[in-house]
């Protein structure tokens, strides 16, 4: 069994709805146990030119599973739930339905073509540590520090709703 952190982010759409149905398909598949969800934040997009005030606002946060799945079985499921509630990949770090990013393995370190552990940008994102923060306090991120001191340290916007 492995302790696994996921983000969940969507700036299109019934966001709340979205979020909340992917979270029930999350803790109905086999071999995921929901232990902790995060309060919702809210974050302004960034895109690949920075920070863009003119597109829809996300909402973020955290959820904390316990899974026998193997980490990237546990990808394919976000994957698969992304493409449910109409996830559709045009530009890098468009505007989305739903993004689930896996964040955490108990601190296992990945790196292939498909999935790199830990999610190699969250150690900077205050829109997936503070949610993260507060499903675990303890956290650290491998080979980066503790989640409480990473966000301490980040830059971007994020807001508790
Ligand atoms: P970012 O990775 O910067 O948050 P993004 O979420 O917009 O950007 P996507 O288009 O959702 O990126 O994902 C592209 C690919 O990243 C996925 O198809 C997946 O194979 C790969 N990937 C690698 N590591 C991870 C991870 N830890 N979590 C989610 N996807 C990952
Ligand atoms: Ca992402
Ligand atoms: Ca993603």
């Amino acid at each position: 069994m492995s302790r696994a952190i996921i983000a969940f982010g969507a700036n299109l759409g019934d966001r709340e709805a979205t979020i909340a149905s992917a979270i029930r398909a999350l803790a109905d598949a086999d071999g995921v146990e929901l232990v902790r969800v995060s309060p919702v934040y809210e974050s302004v997009a960034i895109k690949d030119t920075g920070v863009d005030h003119e597109a829809p606002g996300y909402l973020n946060g955290v959820v904390a599973v316990d899974t026998t799945l193997e980490p990237h079985a546990l990808l394919d499921l976000l994957l698969r739930i992304e493409a449910d509630h109409g996830r559709v990949r045009t530009e890098h770090w468009g505007d989305r339905t739903l993004d689930l990013d896996l964040l955490d393995v108990d601190g296992l370190v990945v790196d292939d073509e498909r999935l790199t552990l830990p999610h190699p940008r969250a150690w900077q994102r205050a829109f997936v540590l503070a949610p993260w923060l507060d499903v675990d306090p303890d956290a650290s991120i491998t080979g980066r520090g503790s989640v409480r001191d990473l966000l301490a340290a980040a830059t971007d916007e994020v807001t508790r709703r």
